[in-house]
C-alpha cells in the first residue's frame, strides 16, 4: 500500500496548484486515494503522481477535461498522434484568422481610400450585375446545391454526403466565404475556401449524422481594383464568354478530368468512364485543401457563368455557348440554362449564375 501524503506535500511533488488537484478531482479525472471523514482533508498516494502530471501534460496541449477522461480509460500513443496533428492544424487556423481580422481592420482605411480616389477619377469602378438559379431537378429528393450572389462576389456548392449533411456543407461553404471577401484581395477569397473546408471537416467528423458530408465550390470575386478571381475545388465550373468566344476557366478536380488534362483520354470518352463523377478534391474531405484560383482583369461586356455538374451533365458545352452569347438578359439566360437542364433529364440538382460585368472607363 502505497503512503498517503496530504494534498498540500501532493502539491509540492507534482508541481501542481491545490486548486488544480482540486478541479481534476471534482472533474473525475484524478480521485485522492482518501478523504478524511472528520475534516474533510484530502490524501494522495505517490503512485498517482504519473497521473497527476500526465493530466496536466494533456490539459497544457488543450485537451478537454472530457477528452482526458476518455483519454485515461484507454491511453494510446496513436491518440497522442492525432493530437498533435489537430494542435498543429487548430494553430494555422488561428492564424488565419488573426491574419483576417487584420485585413478587416486594415479594410476600412483602404476603403476610404479606394473611395477617394473614386471621386478623383483615378479608378475605374467595375460592378457585377449577377442572376442565379438553382433546381431541385426530376430525381433527386433534396437539393444540395446552393447558390450565392452578394454585391461583389458569386458562388455555386454542390454539397454531397447526403441528407442533411450535403446541405449542410454547401451552406457553411457559401457563409464562410461571404464573410472573408471584401473586395481587398484574392487572399480573402483564398482564406475563406480553406476555412470553409477546416468548418466542414471539423464537423463532419464530430457529428454522427454529418459523416462523410462534403462540397464543391466555384466563386467570383470582383476586386475593388477591377480584377475578377475565380476559385474552385470539386467539379462546379467557370466559364467565361468575351469578345464573342467562351471558354471555362476553371479546372474540375475530377479523375476523368484529370486524365483529360494529362491527354490521357478524351472529353467525349470521360462521360461513360466507370470513374466519371469522382472527384478529386472536395472541401470537408480532409483539414487542409488547395484551392486553384484564376485572375483576371474585369472588361465591360464580360459574361461569366457559375455552375454545378448538374448543367453540363445534362446540357452540352454547344449548346451553353450560343445562350450565353445572346443579348438578352442574365436572369433570361440563367432561365433557359435551368430550364433546359431540366427538360434533358434533369437527373441531379442544377445551378447557375450568370455575371455580367460592367467596367465604366476612369472620368478623369
Ligand atoms: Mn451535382
Amino acid at each position: 500500500m502505497d503512503e498517503l501524503i496530504s494534498i498540500g506535500e501532493f502539491s509540492q511533488h507534482s508541481g501542481l496548484s491545490p486548486k488544480r488537484l482540486r478541479s481534476y478531482a471534482s472533474a473525475g479525472l484524478l480521485i485522492p486515494a482518501a478523504v478524511d471523514a472528520a475534516s474533510g482533508y484530502r490524501y494522495y498516494s505517490l503512485g498517482q503522481l504519473r497521473n497527476a502530471r500526465l493530466i496536466d501534460a494533456l490539459r497544457e496541449a488543450g485537451m478537454s477535461l472530457a477528452d482526458i477522461a476518455s483519454f485515461l480509460r484507454r491511453p494510446r500513443q496513436d491518440d497522442l498522434d492525432r493530437w498533435a496533428q489537430r494542435v498543429i492544424v487548430d494553430a494555422e487556423r488561428r492564424q488565419e484568422a488573426v491574419g483576417l481580422a487584420r485585413r478587416l481592420v486594415a479594410m476600412e482605411v483602404h476603403e476610404a481610400r479606394v473611395d477617394q480616389e473614386v471621386r478623383r477619377g483615378e479608378r475605374s469602378m467595375a460592378t457585377m450585375r449577377m442572376a442565379a438559379r438553382t433546381d431541385i431537378g426530376r430525381v433527386r429528393e433534396s437539393n444540395e446545391d446552393m447558390v450565392l450572389t452578394s454585391e461583389r462576389l458569386a458562388a455555386v456548392a454542390d454539397g454531397m454526403g447526403g441528407h442533411p449533411g450535403g446541405e449542410v456543407a454547401a451552406v457553411a461553404a457559401v457563409s464562410a466565404i461571404r464573410a472573408a471577401f471584401t473586395g481587398r484581395s484574392v487572399d480573402e477569397l483564398l482564406a475563406g475556401v480553406r476555412a470553409a473546408n477546416f468548418a466542414i471537416w471539423d464537423r463532419a467528423r464530430t457529428s454522427p449524422d454529418l459523416e462523410g458530408m462534403g462540397t464543391t465550390i466555384c466563386a467570383v470575386g470582383l476586386t475593388d481594383d477591377g480584377q475578377l478571381v475565380a476559385v474552385n475545388v470539386g467539379d462546379s465550373r467557370a466559364y467565361l464568354q468575351r469578345e464573342g468566344s467562351m471558354s471555362q476557366i476553371t479546372d474540375d478536380h475530377s479523375v476523368t478530368a484529370e486524365l483529360v488534362q494529362r491527354g490521357e483520354l478524351s472529353e467525349e470518352d470521360a462521360i461513360d468512364h466507370p470513374q466519371h463523377k469522382v472527384l478529386t478534391r472536395v472541401l470537408g474531405g480532409g483539414p487542409d485543401v488547395e484551392p486553384d484560383s484564376v485572375l483576371l482583369r474585369a472588361r465591360d461586356g464580360d459574361r461569366l457563368l457559375l455552375c454545378t455538374d448538374g448543367l453540363v451533365n445534362e446540357v452540352g458545352k454547344d449548346q451553353i455557348a450560343p445562350l450565353l452569347a445572346d443579348a438578352q438578359d442574365g436572369a433570361s439566360v440563367a432561365d433557359a440554362l435551368v430550364e433546359l437542364a431540366v427538360s434533358n433529364g434533369g437527373q441531379d440538382n442544377v445551378s447557375v449564375v450568370v455575371i455580367d460585368v460592367i467596367a465604366a472607363p476612369p472620368t478623369g
